[in-house]
């Protein structure tokens, strides 16, 4: 909590301008409502802080439609905004341990975790300044007939950031760093009960110089966040965030035709084949299938195993996830934390309960631990003789409940794998990793790993179906900041 305690000095020592906008910190306009930020393994008030206004938004969309409009950020060369992007990626750098701390202090996630994943948010700083350097942001093309043509990769303008709370610097960078690199400027909506890290990262990018109003940050609601994506002065919304909302902001979205990009939730299968051996299964599936304590879109939360092996694996499963030791996620050796919030606990335990209603069987957890009685911590939880049909199969619970559900042969696999409204991620066990390659080719499902799970920022990652629109990551997560510019050499 070291690091973290002075990261909220630091905060509370610009007294209540909590905003960065135009290129300075900045107190909300009247009438924001008081925001609570609270430690979910102890309760505790961590930072209470006004929420941003929709004049506020107003402000924040002015700075960088005037920084996009009339600035030097879109005009520079792609070379000189990567050499921008490298001085807050070392920045960020330097401050690894208050963002895992952050991280861990609002959200519940283990140190542990924190501490090795943080390095994505300067990673994608690095890795987009690289992209500066070799993406052809100007490409010499010759017609058919002979003529001179440049297609030309121009910025996609002013961009609404909006971001959830379970990850929420590494899913806010792949925006901030793609957008900037394209020569976007943004504003960016933190959720708010995680604006800590977001106020890291406005003070590397203050820090790093960037032009005033390129990166503007207001941590606030969905209402005024509901202001920001109407907003006629943003050009396009990056959204991360739950399926409910995505709809409802692509709906919106549409009425002017801004660009949208969507990256939503997930019900993501573990296909276990035949002959998959147990022990090559439990090192990816035990952590991924319950990361952050199951509170990440890509968990992997429906374990498909073949009806003959299913006692054997579930046996295997729940014994490796029994020695998970779930407790303060400060301390080195907690393997899972609390969830986030008490309304999440509240959602995950409706869930538990509508899993027995429907006839699902509990093969272990379903309750809170005992042993800990401050925090909104709750057992793992796994289901037995799960159906697809059943809710808890079909619909994202965001806590840590696994369903198992048998098949019977190849085709029943594929189709249970393929039988929800969801398409993000997913992952197969085989002995044979090319017929790993031919299920994972059937998965209708943005990425899947076989033989275990990885998601690399340097590669594009994003759903089919209700689970996204456009990729984030990778090439890809540049190209949806870009519009495509034919120009013509008559
Ligand atoms: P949420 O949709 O409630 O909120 C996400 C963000 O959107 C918050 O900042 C919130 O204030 C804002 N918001 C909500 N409604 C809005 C509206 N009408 N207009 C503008 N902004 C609005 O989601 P959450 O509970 O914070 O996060 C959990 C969800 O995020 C899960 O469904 C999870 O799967 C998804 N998620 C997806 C990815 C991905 O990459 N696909 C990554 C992480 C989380």
């Amino acid at each position: 909590m070291e690091q973290l305690n002075r990261t909220l000095h630091g905060i509370k020592a610009r007294g209540n301008a909590g905003l960065f906008i135009g290129g300075e910190w900045r107190a909300p306009g009247a009438g924001g409502a008081l925001l609570d930020v609270v430690a979910p393994h102890n309760e505790e008030l961590l930072l209470q802080y006004a929420e941003a206004t929709i004049a506020d938004v107003d402000l924040a969309v002015a700075a960088a439609r005037e920084a996009f409009d009339r600035g030097p950020w879109p005009r520079l060369s792609p070379q000189e905004r990567g050499a921008q992007l490298r001085k807050v990626a070392a920045l960020l750098k330097a401050r690894m341990p208050e963002l895992a701390e952050a991280w861990t202090g609002q959200v519940g996630a283990v140190i542990g975790f924190t501490s090795k994943a943080s390095y994505q948010v300067p990673g994608l700083f690095d890795y987009y300044a690289g992209l500066c350097d070799t993406y052809p942001f100007v490409d010499e093309r010759t017609r058919s007939s002979g003529g001179k043509v440049r297609v030309v990769a121009e910025p996609a303008g002013v961009v609404a950031a909006i971001t959830p709370w379970n990850a929420p610097l590494v899913l806010l960078c792949y925006k901030v760093a793609a957008g900037l690199a394209a020569g976007c400027t943004i504003v960016a909506k933190p959720s708010p009960e995680t604006p800590i890290d977001a106020h890291i990262l406005a003070e590397c990018i203050a820090e790093a110089g960037l032009p005033a109003g390129v990166f503007n940050m207001l941590p606030a609601g969905r209402e005024v966040g509901d202001y920001l994506i109407r907003h006629a002065g943003i050009d396009k919304v990056s959204f991360t965030g739950s399926t409910a909302a995505g709809k409802h902001i692509a709906r919106t979205a549409a009425d002017r035709l801004a660009r949208v990009s969507l990256e939503l939730g997930g019900k993501s299968a573990a296909v276990i084949l035949e002959d998959a051996k147990i022990e090559n299964v439990l090192p990816s599936l035990v952590p991924y299938s319950m990361p952050i304590t199951g509170q990440v879109c890509f968990s992997l939360t429906r374990v498909l195993t073949p009806r003959s092996r299913r006692d054997e694996i579930v046996e295997a499963y729940t014994s490796a996830v029994g020695k998970v030791k779930v407790g303060d996620p400060f301390a080195a050796d907690s393997g899972m934390g609390p969830l986030a919030m008490q309304r999440q606990r509240d959602r995950v335990e409706g869930y538990i309960e509508k899993g027995r209603a429907e006839g699902a069987k509990i093969a272990m957890g379903g309750g809170r631990p005992a042993s800990l009685n401050r925090g909104f911590f709750i057992e793992p939880t796994v289901f037995v003789d799960v159906e697809p049909t059943m809710t808890i199969a079909r619909e994202e619970i965001f806590g840590p409940v696994v369903s198992f559900i048998d098949y019977d042969g190849e085709e029943d696999m594929i189709a249970k794998a393929n039988a929800t409204d969801y398409g993000l991620h997913g992952a197969v066990y085989t002995g044979d990793p090319e017929h790993g390659y031919a299920v994972a080719r059937q998965m209708r499902t943005g990425s899947v790993t076989v033989n275990g799970m990885i998601v690399d920022i340097e590669m594009p990652f994003g759903g089919f179906k209700q689970s996204g629109l456009g990729r984030e990551g990778g090439i890809e997560g540049l190209e949806t900041y870009i519009e495509t510019k034919t120009i013509y050499f008559a």
